[in-house]
């Protein structure tokens, strides 16, 4: 565990225009376009696991393309890909906005403050989505503009081991590359029996885009998808309802902190059904009625908008010739070792389109990787040290294995709890549901995992990720000072009561 890493510095290059002035570079570089189109690296996807590979490759030396064929609602191209068109960024600033609300119309009571009638403008809501979405895509632009990446739009496949055709419209060019990553991420998963009609029945993109809050919203899949922009929807005022197929609560999450999150999310208002086994859905005037059946028998849930959030499968469609030998696993994922390299030598492939968890850090690790293998250095991902953050409310955040993933394993450790309750700062920001649970190991008392369910556990669990990565113990993070009142003091606790030492609570 905790192995590292890659050189940050040196330069490995073939291409000597990266010795010239940056304006100089730049003609330079518009005459290769038009003249050859020979890059270094050509990257395929400038989603978070290829912009940010681009922009190290570049910052490494190398001549740099990206290609990305992702176009707005206006047709005009936009990077960043699902993550900041329609994935991380979107959905949480409509959690911010509807946390907001919520906490307007429920919560502010509590401090004195008395808001009549409170009203929610939707369409003021998205438009401030689409502008944050707007700044963060043409963000990137400016960033492979400052570090000399070469932007093309439009469809990218590989025809040759080190060739790629672009597809634009019409129109049809090349590009030669001695190195290709691809990173095409990750489409929504759809069900043959309740196929996507774009209004009505939609993936989560377009439950990013209701005009309307509805008024019953079905969710299939209580994922990460379904319980966050259920969330939203049910914040605003929709009553929700979410069908699982599976019998078991958010399996990932570790027992302890998936039970009290059910409970919680249940509190609220969600109205989870386990255990669903969706059979069809049927559209009857302005509604969709869902057919399911479970342990009680067949059921039908009316509904006036359904999204399907079932997972996201690998996306590879047309990305290369069969005769250049690129290989999928059987579950569609390109085929990698270790270091993302794929099949065909000086080709790699990160981020959603191969294996591991589809999380945006966790390609844009990947991305940063393969950048710096390409160059010539050493470099690799710790795959051990990946966070994950579920962002309800209250937050749900955890590095490492689950408790009983631990027992399977026979692993022996120690537990250390600690309820944000017990915390001044929790009750002085009116959050105090939730806990910090850490599992540290019982002889080597170096940190396993840790499980947070609580406010600002997205933010908490970073400081979790620095220690592990350091191969920090319990004690190394029970002897560290944590500042007074904040969060963060339950993170702190919970080390000290993997010895039995919590101050605020009894052992
Ligand atoms: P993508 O972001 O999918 O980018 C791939 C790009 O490649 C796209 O722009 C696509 O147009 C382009 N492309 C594909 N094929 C070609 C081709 N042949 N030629 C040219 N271009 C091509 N993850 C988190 O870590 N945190 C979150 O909070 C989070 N929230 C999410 C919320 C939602 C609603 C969704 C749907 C996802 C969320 N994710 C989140 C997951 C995250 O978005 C993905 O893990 C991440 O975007 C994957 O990055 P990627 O670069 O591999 O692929
Ligand atoms: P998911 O894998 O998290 O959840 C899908 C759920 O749908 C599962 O619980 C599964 O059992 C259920 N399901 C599958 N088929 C079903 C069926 N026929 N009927 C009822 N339930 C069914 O997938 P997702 O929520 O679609 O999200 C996809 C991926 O996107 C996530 O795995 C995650 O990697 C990424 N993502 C991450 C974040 C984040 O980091 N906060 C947010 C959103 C998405």
């Amino acid at each position: 565990m905790g192995s590292r890493r890659r050189s940050q510095s040196g330069l490995v290059t073939t291409n000597k225009l990266w010795t010239y002035p940056r304006f100089i570079q730049s003609i330079l570089q518009i005459g290769l376009i038009i003249m050859s189109e020979k890059y270094d690296v050509v990257v395929i996807g400038a989603g978070p696991a290829g912009y940010v590979a681009a922009i190290r490759c570049a910052q490494l030396g190398l001549s740099t393309a990206c290609i990305d064929e992702w176009t707005d609602d206006h047709g005009k191209p936009s990077l960043g890909g699902t993550c900041l068109n329609v994935g991380c960024i979107p959905s949480k600033a409509l959690l911010d906005s509807s946390e907001h609300f919520h906490r307007v119309s429920h919560e502010f009571q509590n401090h004195g403050i008395q808001i009549k009638d409170a009203s929610m403008d939707i369409k003021k809501m998205l438009a401030r989505k689409d502008k944050i979405v707007a700044t963060l895509t043409q963000g990137i632009q400016g960033l492979f503009k400052h570090n000399g990446v070469i932007n093309l739009h439009g469809h990218a496949r590989v025809i040759g081991k080190e060739t790629i055709e672009i597809t634009d419209g019409k129109q049809k060019r090349t590009a030669q590359a001695a190195s290709i990553v691809l990173a095409t991420g990750s489409r929504p998963i759809e069900l043959p029996i309740v196929p996507f009609d774009g209004t009505r029945i939609v993936d989560s993109s377009g439950a990013l885009e209701f005009q309307r809050i509805p008024k019953r919203l079905g969710v299939i899949g209580a994922g990460v998808i379904g319980l966050e922009l259920g969330s939203v929807w049910q914040r605003l005022g929709s009553q929700v309802v979410i069908l699982e197929a599976l019998t078991t609560f958010l399996p990932a999450v570790d027992r302890q902190i998936a039970t009290d999150a059910e409970r919680l999310f249940r509190q609220q208002g969600l109205d989870i059904r386990l255990g669903a086994n969706v059979t069809g859905a049927q559209q009857s005037g302005k509604s969709v009625s869902v057919s399911y059946s479970d342990n009680g028998g067949d059921h039908q849930l009316k509904v006036d908008r359904l999204v399907v959030a079932v997972g996201r499968r690998p996306y590879t469609e047309a990305l290369f010739d069969d005769r250049v030998g690129i290989e999928l696993d059987d579950r569609g994922y390109i085929k990698v070792d270790d270091e993302c390299r794929t099949s065909v030598p000086g080709v790699y492939a990160i981020g959603d389109v191969v294996r591991g968890p589809m999380l945006a850090h966790k390609g844009s690790e990947e991305g940063l990787c393969v950048a710096d293998l390409i160059a010539g250095h050493s470099a690799h991902v710790n795959y051990e040290v990946i966070p994950w953050v579920i962002y309800t409310d209250p937050e749900i955040a955890w590095i490492g294995p689950t408790e009983q993933q631990l027992k399977r394993q026979g692993i022996p450790y120690r537990a250390g709890m600690f309820p944000f309750a017990a915390t001044g700062r929790a009750l002085a920001i009116d959050n105090t549901a939730g806990r910090v649970k850490m599992l540290a190991h019982e002889q080597t008392d170096q940190v396993l995992s840790v499980h947070i369910l609580g406010s600002q556990a997205s933010e908490l669990i970073a400081e979790v990720v620095v220690a592990m990565e350091f191969s920090a113990s319990a004690e190394d993070i029970a002897r560290t000072v944590h500042a007074h009142p904040t969060l963060s003091e339950a993170v702190h606790e919970a080390a000290l009561s993997v010895h039995k030492r919590a101050i605020h609570r009894a052992n």
